[in-house]
C-alpha cells in the first residue's frame, strides 16, 4: 500500500510516501518512496523534493492554499522526473494518514476518518486553535483530489498520552473549570515516544508491558514521558505544546503570575504574551541569539558566550529535573531514551542532562555516546543500572503503519 502521510501546517505542508503492509512491518521492509516539503503556502512557495535517497530538489510555484499545493505535490510525485515509479497516477496513491496535533479526550487511538472523526477533531479546535483548522484542511483536500473512496487516517499527538491517570493530568485550579473547558494536561509529541518506545522494546527483545522507560523527545519542540509498562503515565507537555522542558523557542514550566505581570509592565495583552512565552522564548530567548542548539554549542568555546551557557545549562538542568521526577512517579526506570533533533545528534548535550547522575545507576559511555550520532544504540556504560539509549524518531513511518493496520482493523502492537 502507498500511504501518503501528511502534516498540514498554516503555510507549510510536510509529506512523505511510504509503501508497507502487514508483512512488510512484520520484516521491517517498508520503503520511503519520497519526502519533503511545501513552505510559503500563500504566495510565492517553495517545494523541497526528495525522492528515496536521491538528492534533494527545490521549485518555486505560486500555491495558494492547501488544496493547490496538494494538487501541485500529486503531480509532481506522478510525474516521469519525479524518481518515484510506484506512482504514475493519484490513483497509485492507496491510503493517507494525517498527522493531527488535538485529539483532545475523545481520541486515544488512531482513527479511521469519517464525518463523525472530522467533527470530533472540530470540536478539539478550541484545544488547538492554531492547529487543527489546518489538519481539518488538510483532511478535506484530500477528499476533493482523491474522493471519498481513498481512506484517510487521523493519527493524534495527544492519543499516546490517553492513559496517563487524573493525578497526572489535572491541574490543581478549580474543579469546574476542567468540566467547562477540559482544562487538563493533554502532552504532545505521543507518535514520537510511543515509537522510539517500540525501537527500544525491539532492540532489547521486550514485551510492551516490560518497557519501563524515560524518553526525552528534545527538538525545536522538546518534551519528556514517563511510559511504564508500556503506557505513557505522565508527560511534560500540557494543555498546550508551552509547559515542561525549555525548548528552541519556548519557556516551558514557568510561574503563572509572570504571565499578567508581563502583561501589565509591558502594556501587552494576554495573547501578545502567550506569543513571547511561545515563539521569544527558550534557548532564544535566554541566549538572545538563536534557538538552534548547534550554534549555541560552538559559542561555548572559549572565551563562551555567557548567555549562551546560561542557555545550554538551563536546558539541560530542566531536563534532568524532570529524569529525577518521573523516576520518582513511576517508581523507577529501566532506561533513559534520548531522540529529536538534538536528543539524536548530540552527545555532548546527552551527556551534560546526565552528568552527576550516578546517584540513580545512569553512567554515560563516552566513547558509545560518541558513536550514536543519527543512529541507534545504547549509550551507557555496561555497569550502568540505569540504561542510555539514543533512538532517532520516525513518525512519518508510524503514522504510515497505522494507517494502514487502522484501515485493515489491526490492533495497534505499540
Ligand atoms: P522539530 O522539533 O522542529 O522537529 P528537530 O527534531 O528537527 O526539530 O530538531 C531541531 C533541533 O535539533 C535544532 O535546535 C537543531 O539545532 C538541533 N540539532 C540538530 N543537529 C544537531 C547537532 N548535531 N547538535 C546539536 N543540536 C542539533
Amino acid at each position: 500500500m502507498n500511504v501518503l502521510v501528511l502534516n498540514a501546517g498554516s503555510s507549510s505542508l510536510k509529506f512523505q510516501v511510504i509503501a508497507t503492509d502487514l508483512d512488510r512491518m512484520k520484516e521491517h521492509r517498508d520503503e520511503r518512496l519520497c519526502r519533503g516539503e511545501v513552505e510559503g503556502i500563500g504566495g510565492e512557495a517553495t517545494v523541497t523534493f526528495q525522492a528515496g535517497k536521491e538528492a534533494k530538489r527545490r521549485f518555486a510555484a505560486a500555491l495558494g492554499d492547501i488544496p493547490s499545493a496538494l494538487d501541485y505535490l500529486a503531480r509532481l510525485i506522478a510525474s516521469e522526473q519525479s524518481g518515484v515509479p510506484e506512482i504514475r497516477s493519484k490513483a497509485d496513491i492507496h491510503a493517507v494518514g494525517h498527522r493531527v496535533v488535538h485529539g483532545g479526550e475523545r481520541f486515544a487511538e488512531s482513527a479511521l476518518i469519517d464525518d463523525k472523526v472530522l467533527q470530533g477533531i472540530e470540536a478539539c479546535i478550541d484545544l488547538a486553535p492554531l492547529h487543527n483548522p489546518d489538519n481539518i484542511k488538510g483532511i478535506l483536500a484530500v477528499r476533493e483530489l482523491l474522493g471519498q473512496d481513498t481512506p484517510q487516517v487521523a493519527v493524534f499527538d495527544t492519543a499516546f498520552h490517553q492513559t496517563i491517570p487524573d493525578r497526572a493530568f489535572f491541574y490543581a485550579i478549580p474543579y469546574d473549570l476542567y468540566g467547562r473547558y477540559r482544562i487538563r494536561r493533554y502532552g504532545f509529541h505521543g507518535t514520537s515516544h510511543r515509537y522510539v518506545a517500540f525501537r527500544y522494546r525491539t532492540l532489547r527483545g521486550l514485551t510492551r508491558e516490560q518497557t519501563s522507560i524515560i524518553t526525552l523527545h528534545l527538538g525545536n519542540g522538546c518534551s519528556a514521558a514517563a511510559i511504564k509498562e508500556g503506557k505513557s503515565v505522565d508527560t511534560s507537555m500540557g494543555m498546550t505544546p508551552l509547559e515542561g522542558l525549555v525548548m528552541g523557542t519556548r519557556s516551558g514550566d514557568l510561574d503563572p503570575a509572570i504571565v499578567s505581570l508581563i502583561a501589565t509592565k509591558e502594556g501587552m495583552s494576554p495573547s501578545e504574551v502567550d506569543t513571547l512565552l511561545n515563539t521569544q522564548s527558550g534557548l532564544l530567548g535566554i541566549s538572545g541569539l538563536t534557538n538552534d542548539m548547534r550554534q549555541l554549542l560552538a559559542k561555548l568555546k572559549e572565551p563562551a558566550d555567557r548567555q549562551a551557557r546560561l542557555a545550554v545549562g538551563i536546558f539541560c538542568y530542566r531536563a534532568r529535573k524532570y529524569i529525577g521526577a518521573y523516576l520518582a512517579a513511576m517508581d523507577g526506570a529501566d532506561a533513559v531514551v534520548f531522540t529529536g533533533g538534538i536528543g539524536e545528534n548530540s552527545p555532548d548535550i546527552r551527556a551534560r542532562i546526565c552528568e552527576g547522575m550516578e546517584w540513580a545507576g545512569l553512567k554515560i559511555d563516552a566513547a558509545k555516546n560518541q558513536q550514536m550520532i543519527g543512529r541507534e544504540g545504547l549509550i551507557s556504560t555496561d555497569d550502568s543500572r540505569l540504561l542510555a539509549y539514543a533512538i532517532p524518531t520516525d513518525e512519518e513511518l508510524l503514522i504510515a503503519r497505522d494507517t494502514v493496520r487502522v484501515i485493515l482493523g489491526e490492533p495497534h502492537p505499540s
